[in-house]
Parts: structure tokens; C-alpha cells; sequence
């Protein structure tokens, strides 16, 4: 069934690209009747507005994003997420709509045999399990970290996403806080992500993406930042910092961004927001070390934003 044809009766899931679907139908972790999404106008490519900000079809693949030039210099920080994800076949399938939709990436809920609380069960067997990748900010009663990358990135650069039911939505409002345990987003049944809508960039800023992964690609990260400022005369003029990785929804560092904002750039004061940026971090017994990564991550992409 297409997504036009679908009338208020029919419930399913909806299918983009399918590199995350596919893999949850063939293991049975998820069933029941799709969805295709159709092409629609409104829902493919990029449309530059007379003020400089860009809409992002939600169909738009992750490919488009990393390869495109003007998204390069407006929004480096979300080209070069789009560029570190996953491997470049994914990237050409995989679109953006369904890279912020992607459902958890915990191995007991991608486990069929397993029960967990996004698949109706009344624990998370992770907390008491191998959780080894999971989060370094227990937030809520679910400990898997949130995959996706472009959410985190997004983040950052305060974009709003439009469905079909709701406009100018905050990645917030989309993935919510993350004490919800039982559901990745708060999208509702059968509503859709139509589009992402990123602010005209400000004079003077720059960005950088970085990750820390366990094997060279091919892999969600352990940790990733994308940061964001606006240094004029040495001063940290705007400082937008987000992680993913960490807690079940993407992070803003409001701490370590706190630290920054309207100081003079410098060793010492970015060695302080780094520390900062673990503030609110509340680690399970085998995660400790993704708060010793984002410390490292955050003083090495706020030393080469000021270098
Ligand atoms: C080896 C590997 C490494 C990866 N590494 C990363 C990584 O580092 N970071 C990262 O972010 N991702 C990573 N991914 C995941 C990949 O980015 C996602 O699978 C992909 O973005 C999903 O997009 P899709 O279009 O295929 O979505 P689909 O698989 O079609 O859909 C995914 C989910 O989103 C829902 N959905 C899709 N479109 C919409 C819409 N418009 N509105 C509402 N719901 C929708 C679907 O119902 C489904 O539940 C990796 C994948 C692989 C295989």
C-alpha cells in the first residue's frame, strides 16, 4: 500500500529505504502490514527559501545530504554527519526521514526471542544485561542510546521538523526526553515526517562532526558530537553543542555550551566546558567510558573550531 493510499482505517509501518525496516521484518522483531511512502513532491530534495533557510525532504537520502556543496558551507556540521554515517551503499538508500525514525539499536530489543519494554515487556533486560553500548545518561527506564546520528546533528543546529499532523517541531518534541521508555519517538501511529527545516546559518560559523566507534565503519557510534560557534575577536559568540551515543535521546551539552558563551576562547576555558559537557552523566556499570569519550570529543572539536 502507498502512503496516498492509505486512508484513516489502515494502520502499518511505513517504509522508506527499508535499510532499517528490512532487517527488523527478516529477524520478526517487527510485523504486520507496511507502508510505502511514496515520493511526494513536497517530501524529496532541498528547497532554498529568499532567506537562506533550507527544507529538507523527509525523503531526501542521506547521500544527497553528505555530497551536496551548498549544505557543505551553510550547515557543515550536518553534511559531515551525513558524510560519517554508516557505509556509502546505506547512505545512497537511506533517507532522512527514516534515519530520524530508525528504530533502537539495543541487541535485546533486536532480538526476537527477547522481551523488552519497546516491544511490550515490563523491564529493560539491558540495565541487568550487557549493556556495553548503551547509555552514559540513564535517563529513563530503557538504557539503549538513540541511533540516530542526524537527530544529533539537527540538534545542534536547532532545525524543525514538519508531519503530517504537526509543524516546526523541535528534535525534542520529535524524539521527546527520553523517559519514555517503551517508544523511540513520539510520532503517533501512522503519522509521517514530511520535512526538516534548518535556520539561514549565521555569519561567521563554523561546525564539526566527530565520533568515537568500535571498528573502523559500518557501525553506530560509541559516542558523537556535532558543534557548532560563532568565534568572532576570540569570542565565543554562539556555542551550540550536541551529542548522540549517550542517552536515549540525543543530548544538548547546556552545561559546557553555558561554560563558553560570551568568553574568550582558550585552552583552559575549553578544558572547563569539556568537563562540563559530562555534567547530568549518571553511567551503568559498563558505560563509564563513554564519559571519559565525550569529555575527549568535546576538547578535541572545540580546540580545532578555535584553532
Ligand atoms: C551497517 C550500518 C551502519 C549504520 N550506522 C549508522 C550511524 O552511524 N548513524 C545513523 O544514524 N544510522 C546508522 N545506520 C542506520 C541507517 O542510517 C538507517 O537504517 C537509515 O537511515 C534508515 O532510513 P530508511 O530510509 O532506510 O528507513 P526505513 O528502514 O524505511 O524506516 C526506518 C523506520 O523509520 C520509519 N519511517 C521511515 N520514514 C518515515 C517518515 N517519513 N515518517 C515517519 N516514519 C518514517 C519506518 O516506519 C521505520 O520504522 C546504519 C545502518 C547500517 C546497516
Amino acid at each position: 500500500m502507498t502512503a496516498t493510499a492509505m486512508n484513516a482505517t489502515h494502520t502499518g509501518e511505513f517504509r522508506a529505504a527499508g535499510t532499517d525496516l528490512s532487517e527488523r521484518r527478516r529477524s520478526g522483531v517487527s510485523r504486520g502490514p507496511l507502508i510505502d511512502i511514496a515520493a511526494a513532491p513536497d517530501m524529496i530534495g532541498m528547497h532554498w527559501a529568499a532567506d537562506g533557510s533550507l527544507r529538507l525532504g523527509a525523503f531526501t537520502t542521506i547521500a544527497a545530504i553528505a555530497a551536496d556543496p551548498l549544505i557543505a558551507a551553510a550547515y557543515p556540521g550536518v553534511a559531515a554527519s551525513a558524510q560519517g554515517l554508516a557505509t556509502p551503499q546505506i547512505r545512497h538508500l537511506a533517507t532522512l526521514g527514516g534515519n530520524l525514525a530508525q528504530r533502537s539499536r539495543c541487541w535485546y530489543f533486536r532480538n526476537p526471542h527477547i522481551a523488552c519494554l519497546k516491544k511490550g515487556g515490563s523491564d529493560c533486560p539491558a540495565r541487568s544485561g550487557n549493556h556495553l553500548y548503551h547509555v552514559a545518561f540513564d535517563l529513563g527506564p530503557c538504557v539503549a542510546p538513540h541511533p540516530s546520528t542526524m537527530a544529533a546533528a539537527l540538534l545542534a543546529y536547532e532545525a524543525k521538523v514538519t508531519t503530517d499532523r504537526r509543524s516546526s517541531l523541535t528534535i525534542g518534541d520529535l524524539l521527546g526526553d527520553g523517559s519514555n521508555g517503551t517508544a523511540d519517538n513520539t510520532l503517533q501511529p501512522g503519522e509521517m515526517i514530511k520535512s526538516v527545516t534548518l535556520a539561514s546559518p549565521l555569519q561567521g560559523e563554523r561546525a564539526l562532526y566527530k565520533r568515537a566507534i568500535s571498528r573502523t565503519h559500518a557501525e553506530w557510534p560509541l559516542v558523537e558530537v556535532c558543534a557548532r560557534a560563532v568565534i568572532r575577536d576570540g569570542t565565543f559568540h554562539l556555542i551550540r553543542l550536541a551529542a548522540g551515543g549517550i542517552a536515549p535521546v540525543p543530548l544538548r551539552l547546556a552545561a559546557a555550551e553555558g561554560v563558553l558563551q560570551g568568553k574568550q576562547a582558550s585552552v583552559s576555558i575549553i578544558a572547563e566546558a569539556a568537563q562540563q559537557a559530562t555534567s547530568g552523566a549518571k553511567p551503568l556499570p559498563m558505560t563509564g567510558y563513554k564519559v571519559d569519550l565525550l569529555k575527549g570529543i568535546v576538547r578535541d572539536v572545540l580546540e580545532r573550531l578555535m584553532g
